[in-house]
């Protein structure tokens, strides 16, 4: 297979445009300091941004802007919408399939969210309860600030996760988020992202940057979607953003965790062992068949293949390749020291 184009992503923040602490220019300046090419803005219930012109390129960042769908029960992150999708009234699978009918996607936010472990006062749980609904384009399996603050036991916990960004993704994607995305899997492609849910709050402005324990150079470079693209992102914005829409949607893309270690250039696909057959890309799906599972990473590391929910196989290398004929979902996992690194979307063989 041609190399595909790795592109990193920032998903799920918050703005001034709704309760984010850092304006949008501040937000494209973070990315471009921790090495992301592609902002997916998603302030609470507004495309207020675009509609300022705020959508685009900033040097080489480009910020899209999508909504995140926030009624008081489960969210949504929706992208690719031309207009705020109005919620009122309308539970969780009501909401994905206005989100589908106005043409765009559709990823649970925080989708295991299961409130403080403090206090539910401190933060209420609010997951995604309709997993099974079939309008959904995905998930986000991971909300890197949802789930490690959550997980925080007691205030001087949070305190020493506010000091060090870093130990959320050392916790990892919550337990049982795995299990159920494999189970979810089985029965159709949903696709998942790893996202920040990023505030940046507390913070405070200083010389024009944004300074706080989550500010966006602090966290930006911890937790990415990276997604596989055909061709460079072309510099027309609204085409740049399609490709981005498109590839999370066919679930070419994987979640990495960057502040363990770089992670571009992963690769994860099918290869048909008959010459004439084409490849399964990471998301894609084909009829079961022999094919050969290649996975390639940047750095060895202790990578697991997964067939329906089972680890199949685990090596320490920066490579993998595997031998199937039978029917199955697989994905890879590469972690570091123990900790979760790398998560692939699945190849689909039915
Ligand atoms: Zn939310
Ligand atoms: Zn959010």
């Amino acid at each position: 297979m041609s190399r595909p184009h790795d592109v990193a992503c920032v998903v799920h923040l918050h703005s001034t445009y709704s309760d984010g602490t850092a304006t949008v220019a501040e937000i494209a300046g973070s990315a471009a300091r921790t090495g992301v090419e592609v902002v997916l803005l998603t302030d609470h219930d507004t495309l207020a941004a675009r509609r300022a012109g705020e959508e685009g390129w900033y040097g080489d960042v480009l910020v899209v802007v999508g909504q995140e769908v926030t009624p008081s029960g489960g969210h949504l992150l929706a992208f690719g919408l031309d207009e705020e999708v109005i919620h009122a009234g309308l539970d969780e699978r009501a909401i994905a399939r206005r989100v589908a009918a106005a043409g765009g996607l559709g990823f649970a936010a925080h989708a295991f969210s299961a409130g403080s472990s403090i206090s539910l006062r401190v933060a209420r749980a609010h997951g995604w309860p309709a997993l099974d609904e079939p309008s959904l384009t995905g998930m986000e399996l991971w909300s890197l600030e949802t789930d490690g603050l959550e997980r925080c036991a007691s205030l001087r916990e949070a305190a020493r996760m506010l000091w060090d960004p870093a130990r959320a993704l050392r916790m990892g994607p919550r337990e049982g988020a795995l299990a159920t995305w494999d189970r979810l899997s089985a029965t159709r492609r949903l696709p998942a992202i790893g996202g920040l849910d990023a505030h940046q709050k507390p913070g405070v402005r200083v010389r024009g940057r944004m300074r706080g324990p989550l500010a966006g150079d602090r966290v930006f470079g911890l937790l990415q979607t990276r997604v596989l693209l055909d061709a460079p992102l072309p510099r027309d914005a609204a085409t740049a953003a399609t490709a981005v829409h498109e590839a999370l949607a066919a679930g070419r893309a994987y979640i990495a965790a960057e502040g363990l270690a770089p992670a571009g250039g992963v690769a994860f696909w099918a290869e048909p062992q008959d010459p004439e057959g084409s490849a399964v890309p990471m998301g894609g799906e084909a009829p079961a068949g022999a094919y050969t599972l290649r996975a390639r990473l940047p750095r060895a590391a202790e990578l697991t293949l997964v067939a329906d929910g089972a680890p199949v196989r685990t090596v320490h290398a920066d490579a993998l390749d595997h031998a199937v004929s039978e029917a199955g979902v697989f994905r890879l996992e590469a972690r570091l020291d123990g900790y979760a690194w790398i998560l692939t979307n699945p190849v689909h063989l039915r």
